[in-house]
C-alpha cells in the first residue's frame, strides 16, 4: 500500500528526486504511465480534480508529437515542427511530471519501478504507453533508414521528413509501400502515404514512369467493408497494385532490393527492386509492459474489459490508447473517445462504485487520398459510425481541410486540455438525435 510519510516531506522528496538522486520513493493517488495522446488527455482531466502531488505522469520524452500529422509531413504538406510541442507545455501544469520510464510493474504491490531506480506507489494507475516502432525486427531496415537511401518511413519523427525527400526525387521505377504483420497504430496511414505519392507524381507528370505497389500483410485493404470497397475502386482507377498477405522480411538498401514473404506460403519469397520503399514497421507494446504477464494478455496488451477499460484482475488499473487490449483500431481518435470513459470509470472506482460508462470501440481514420479525404469512422463491429449526415465513404475535399487545419487545433487546444471526448455529441446533433 502507500508510503505513509507526511505530504510536505513527500513533496520535498519528490522535488529532490526530479533532479538527482536514485532509489527515491514517490506516492500518488493516480499514476499515469505515458504522456502521449491518451495519457496526457486523461491527466488533464484528473488535474482538474486532484492536487499536483496526487497526480504523477511518468513520461520520458522531452517532446510530444501530434502523430496524425506525420502522413502530411511525408507528403510534403507540413513540416515536422508543425507536429511537435515540448512535453512540459502539453502536460497539465497541475501534475507532477517524472521524466523517467516504467521499467517494472508490480501490480500486486501497487508500485512501478522506473529506469532511473525510483519506486512509485499508486492508488490507481492508468497505463498509456502506446506502441513501440520495431524497425529492428526487419533485417537491413535500420541500416537503410539511418543513412539517406531510397527507404523511408512516416511512422517515426526521426525518419518522417526524409519521406518527402525520397518522393521529390522519384522519377521512374518502383514505389513500394508496406503494411507489417503486426498490430499497428493508424492502420490507414500505410496506404495514405501511397495515395499521397500517387497524387504527387500525377501533379508532376511523372506517374506514367512509376509503378506504385501497396504490399499488405492483411487479407483485406481495410477492415471496414464500406470503406474497403471505396479504396479498392480508388486503387483500380489510379492503377495502384495491391498485394495482400505480402510481408516485408528484409531490406538490402545497397542494392535497392526488398524481400517479401507470402504469408500463406512462408517458403515463397520474392525479391523486388525499388526506387522508393516506404516501410511501416512492426509494432509492439514496450517490453517493460509486455513482459509483465499479470498485466498483459498473450499479445502484450494491457488486459482490460473492452467496454469499461478497467483491468480484468486489478480493479485499480485501467489502460487507454494503443497499449490496451480493447480490439478497436488504434488511433488518437479512439484514445479521445476513451478518455471520458476511463476518467469517469476510474472516478467511480475511487468512490467505491462500479464502472458505468461503456466505450463503443469508436475509431476514426481520415484516409487522405491526395488533396481529398475519405473520413472513415466506425465502431467495434466495424460498422460505420459517421459524424456527418452524408456518406463519408467517398473522397471529399472538406474532410482534407478538416484533417490538415481543424484536427490539429482540436488536438492541442481541446483534447490535450481534457475537453475533447470524441465526436459522439456532434454525431447526435448532426443526425438530429437519431442513431448511436
Ligand atoms: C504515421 C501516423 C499516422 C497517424 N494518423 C492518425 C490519424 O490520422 N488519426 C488518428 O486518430 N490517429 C492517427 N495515428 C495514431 C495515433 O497517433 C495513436 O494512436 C495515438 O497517439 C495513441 O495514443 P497513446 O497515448 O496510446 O500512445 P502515444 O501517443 O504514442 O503515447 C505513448 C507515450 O508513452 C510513452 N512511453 C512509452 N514507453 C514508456 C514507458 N516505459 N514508461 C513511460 N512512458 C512510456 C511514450 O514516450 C509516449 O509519449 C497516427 C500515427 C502515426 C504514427
Amino acid at each position: 500500500m502507500f508510503v505513509n510519510i507526511p505530504k510536505v516531506l513527500n513533496t520535498v522528496v519528490r522535488q529532490l528526486s526530479l533532479t538527482a538522486s536514485r532509489n527515491d520513493k514517490f506516492s500518488c493517488k493516480v499514476l499515469v504511465v505515458g504522456g502521449g495522446s491518451g495519457g496526457c488527455a486523461t491527466a488533464a482531466k484528473f488535474s482538474k480534480i486532484l492536487n499536483k502531488n496526487d497526480l504523477i505522469v511518468l513520461e520520458p520524452s522531452d517532446y510530444h508529437y501530434y502523430q496524425p500529422l506525420f502522413t502530411l509531413i511525408g507528403g510534403g504538406a507540413n513540416k515536422l515542427e508543425d507536429s511537435r510541442k515540448k512535453e512540459k507545455d502539453v502536460l497539465p501544469t497541475n501534475c507532477t511530471w517524472l521524466r523517467d520510464k516504467a521499467l517494472e510493474y508490480e501490480p500486486e504491490k501497487n508500485t512501478v519501478r522506473t529506469e532511473k531506480g525510483h519506486t512509485i506507489e499508486y492508488d490507481y494507475m492508468l497505463v498509456a504507453t502506446g506502441l513501440e516502432l520495431r524497425y529492428d525486427k526487419i533485417p537491413g531496415l535500420l541500416q537503410a533508414l539511418d543513412k539517406p537511401t531510397d527507404v523511408c518511413s512516416i511512422y517515426s519523427p526521426k525518419y518522417v521528413s526524409h519521406t518527402y525527400e525520397v518522393l521529390k526525387k522519384l522519377e521512374t521505377g518502383n514505389a513500394i509501400f508496406t503494411f507489417p504483420n503486426s498490430p499497428v497504430k493508424c492502420p490507414g496511414a500505410p496506404q495514405k502515404i501511397c495515395y499521397l505519392t500517387d497524387h504527387y507524381l500525377r501533379k508532376h507528370n511523372r506517374r506514367g514512369n512509376v509503378k506504385v505497389t501497396y504490399n499488405t500483410s492483411l487479407p483485406v485493404i481495410f477492415g471496414v467493408k464500406a470503406y474497403a470497397d471505396a479504396l479498392w475502386k480508388l486503387c483500380n482507377e489510379r492503377d495502384i497494385n495491391v498485394n495482400v498477405r505480402t510481408n516485408l522480411v528484409q531490406v538490402n538498401a545497397d542494392k535497392n532490393e526488398a524481400i517479401f514473404e507470402n504469408l500463406d506460403k512462408p517458403e515463397e519469397k520474392t525479391t523486388v527492386k525499388f526506387n522508393m520503399l516506404h516501410v511501416t514497421p512492426p509494432m509492439a507494446t514496450p517490453e517493460s509492459l509486455s513482459k509483465n504477464k499479470q498485466l498483459t494478455n498473450g499479445a502484450g496488451f494491457v488486459d482490460v474489459n473492452k467496454d469499461t477499460m478497467q483491468h480484468l484482475n486489478y480493479k485499480n488499473v485501467f489502460a487507454i490508447g494503443d497499449c490496451s487490449s480493447s480490439p478497436n483500431s488504434k488511433t488518437a481518435a479512439a484514445a479521445a473517445a476513451q478518455t471520458k470513459v476511463v476518467f469517469e470509470n476510474m472516478n467511480a472506482v475511487m468512490k467505491g462504485d462500479s464502472p458505468r460508462l461503456m466505450y463503443d470501440g469508436y475509431a476514426s481514420c481520415p484516409l487522405v487520398t491526395g488533396d481529398k479525404c475519405i473520413l472513415a469512422e466506425f465502431d467495434y463491429d466495424l460498422k460505420p459510425l459517421e459524424t456527418f449526415p452524408f456518406n463519408q465513404a467517398r473522397e471529399i475535399r472538406l474532410m482534407y481541410i478538416m484533417k490538415k487545419y481543424f484536427m490539429p487545433t482540436l488536438y492541442w487546444k481541446l483534447m490535450m486540455n481534457g475537453y475533447w471526448n470524441g465526436p459522439a455529441m456532434f454525431r447526435k446533433l448532426m443526425h438530429l438525435g437519431m442513431g448511436k
